[in-house]
């Protein structure tokens, strides 16, 4: 690492980042029960960022119970008065902008400018679901003169949230506003890797007016923190956001109460050319979808399907792009910044090997970068395989780096069997200039959103969610308060 980065780090440290953060609990700081702490690293250097305090199922007790405790004063606020709280936030959260980028990047290796990204997405969720407080309704239903029939959207009471480390502010907002919008408390737990956002929201939404014991976060691991909060009695619903692998333990244990979830789980999303797009856009946009923060993110385009005629061309743009890409420390603000885990690091170059051995051809990348003072960190190059079947483990395995398999196809049939041959169902992105091709595959792929001319199109408005082993319920738009809210019906005879 040079000079220069290990100052710059330093002093951004120094500006954003406490050396110490304790559990949020019932409106405050608190210790948690050990007394013990576990590391953040910035994974740009390895260098520790902060201590954080290491909870257990004692301190998720105490946090069910403050959110059970302020249950129902929160959901009997008038519904403009939580919108306002609401709006609140969000407006201190983009005045609190520049700390809670430089904390995310430093915590998860993401280039700034994406930070600044996450975090006004995190404000609009405060403002959007701010003003979906007072707007959920329900209905009534006609029975006859005799009868009033009506249904209430009732919040369920205390939500547990558990978080992944790939976009901890923005995947946090995500759930909890509109969970609170409606009247629920929560008890989150954000992932061991990066609990430093998610802390600082608990704080600004306290200093805004959030009730004590509203929102509570909990950080430590999995199964410390995790599993007592899905399993505690109080716990009224779950949201879970990460693996695959993990959402399907918590749905066992799940069943053995009935608790419902919301589970927002992996994908292997298909971006699918077709010759007559417009392919310098395609290309731009196809690089971005499985770079951007490099490449951990659940909807990126991993799998690039490309009609045969224009597959060497649209290659070729991928490769050029690749070679000018800028690989680098987060804080430093390149075009691609590190993975964010050890682990992640370990899993990556593993595909990195794996591809090759199966078959597949390195167009572009391959390795981790030759900078001498990117050595410490978690770096990958932006990989682009060719000569990939759909049957390979780099095309069906959820890789979460910058790695993309591209894939052949012939006309519109095909181009469709293979997007659906996943056993994941998120996202996908379309690219043709024939809009009537675009709304028949569009109808014809099976992911929670489809994106047309440009992958990602969207935004905190569009509701988000999987098909088949990418999880079920929905969150974003306005869809999501009625997954935070259960529907009763009350039925009078007059
Ligand atoms: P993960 O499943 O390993 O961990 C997610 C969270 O679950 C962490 O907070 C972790 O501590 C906790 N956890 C782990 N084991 C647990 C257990 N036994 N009981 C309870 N909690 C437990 O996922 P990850 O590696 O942190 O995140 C990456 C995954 O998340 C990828 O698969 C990605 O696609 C997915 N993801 C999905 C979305 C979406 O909206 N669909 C968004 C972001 C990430």
């Amino acid at each position: 690492m040079s000079e220069t980065v290990c100052r710059l780090t330093a002093h951004r440290r120094a500006d954003s980042v406490k050396k110490r953060y304790q559990a949020f609990i019932d409106g405050g700081d608190s210790s948690a029960i050990s007394g013990e702490y576990f590391e953040t690293r910035d994974p740009a250097t390895g260098a520790v960022l902060a201590e954080i305090a290491r909870c257990c199922a004692e301190d998720v007790e105490r946090a069910v119970r403050a959110a059970g405790a302020a249950a129902r004063g929160w959901a009997h606020t008038k519904p403009v008065e939580r919108g306002r709280t609401l709006a609140a936030i969000a407006a201190r959260i983009r005045a609190e902008a520049d700390l809670l980028s430089e904390a995310e990047t430093l915590d998860t290796g993401q280039p700034l400018a994406q930070s600044r990204s996450d975090v006004e997405t995190a404000a609009r969720y405060f403002e959007y679901y701010a003003g979906g407080a007072d707007k959920l309704h329900g209905e009534t239903i006609p029975l006859g003169a005799d009868y009033l029939s009506y249904t209430r959207e009732e919040p369920f009471g205390v939500v547990g949230f558990v978080l992944p480390w790939n976009a901890p502010i923005n995947q946090g907002a995500r759930g909890l506003a509109p969970a609170l919008a409606v009247g629920n408390t929560a008890v989150v737990k954000p992932a061991e890797d990066t609990p430093l956002t998610t802390l600082e929201l608990a704080r600004i939404a306290s200093e805004c007016g959030l009730p004590a014991g509203v929102l509570n976060v909990v950080p430590g691991y999995g199964r410390e923190v995790g599993t007592p909060i899905v399993t505690h009695p109080a716990v009224r619903k779950v949201a879970f956001t990460g693996s695959v692998a993990t959402g399907r333990e918590i749905m066992r244990l799940a069943a053995d109460r009935t608790l419902p979830l919301t589970l927002e789980l992996g994908g292997k999303s298909p971006n699918i050319v077709f010759a007559d797009a417009d392919l310098d856009a395609a290309a731009r946009s196809a690089f971005a979808a499985f770079t951007f923060k490099c490449g951990q993110v659940c909807s990126a385009g991993s799998r690039l399907l490309v009609e045969s005629s224009v597959h060497d061309e649209l290659v070729e743009r991928l490769v050029a792009r690749a070679g000018q890409v800028r690989i680098g420390p987060g804080i430093e603000d390149p075009d691609v910044g590190s993975l964010a885990t050890a682990a992640q690091y370990d899993k990556v170059r593993s595909y990195l090997e794996i591809g090759p051995a199966e078959g597949a051809r390195v167009a572009v990348g391959g390795g981790i970068p030759a900078d001498e003072r990117l050595a410490g960190g978690f770096f990958v190059e932006p990989t682009v395989l060719v000569d990939v079947d759909n049957g390979m483990r780099v095309a069906r395995e959820e890789i979460f780096g910058p790695v993309l398999s591209v894939i052949r196809f012939d006309g519109d049939d095909e181009a469709v069997r293979i997007a659906n041959d996943t056993d994941y169902g998120l996202v996908a992105g379309v690219w043709t200039s024939d809009l009537g091709r675009a709304h028949r595959v569009a109808a014809e792929i099976e992911a929670g959103q489809v994106f047309v001319n440009e992958y990602f199109a969207g935004g905190v408005e569009t509701p988000f969610g999987g098909f088949k082993s990418s999880g079920f319920g929905r969150e974003k738009g306005f869809e999501a308060l009625k997954h935070y809210t259960q529907s009763k019906t009350v039925t009078v005879r007059i």
